[in-house]
């Protein structure tokens, strides 16, 4: 689904693509049709084209409603003292596998800090060879 979508109002006037302070949009004219280009890569998720567009024919209101897209959810593990949630299980896993030992479910005020942190020595050591 597009974030970014003009619908049927837009008379083509070029406002938002002139007022652009990111440069997301473009126009070219090619024989009979104007298209209007929007990048969302360079789209600054500001809102200035929705706003300034005479004719009501940006439709970005997921964007200016929700200025974080969710992109993944995952489970969380929990310190087993406190119930403080610390990390998902696959990065438990991963620490796990990294350092070949077995991490208790503790969070950093009940020690559960400490294969984090070697699993963090180990990965800056393969980083630095
Ligand atoms: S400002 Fe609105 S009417 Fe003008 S070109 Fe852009 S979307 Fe279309
Ligand atoms: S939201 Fe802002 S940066 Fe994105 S296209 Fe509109 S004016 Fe440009």
């Amino acid at each position: 689904m597009p974030f970014f979508k003009v619908n049927e109002n837009c008379n083509g006037c070029l406002a938002c693509v002139q007022n652009c302070p990111a440069g997301a949009l473009n126009y070219f004219d090619q024989e009979d049709s104007r298209k209007i280009m929007h990048n969302m890569s360079l789209c600054a998720r500001c809102g200035h084209c929705w706003r300034i567009c005479p004719q009501d024919a940006i439709e970005f209101k997921v964007l200016l409603t929700g200025r974080f897209d969710l992109v993944k959810t995952l489970d969380l593990v929990h310190c087993k003292v406190c119930g403080e949630p610390i990390y998902t299980p696959s990065f438990g896993e991963t620490v796990s596998n990294d350092t070949q030992r077995s991490v208790e479910p503790l969070c950093p005020d009940h020690k559960g800090s400490e294969p984090v942190n070697v699993w963090k020595k180990l990965a800056s050591k393969r980083a630095s060879q």
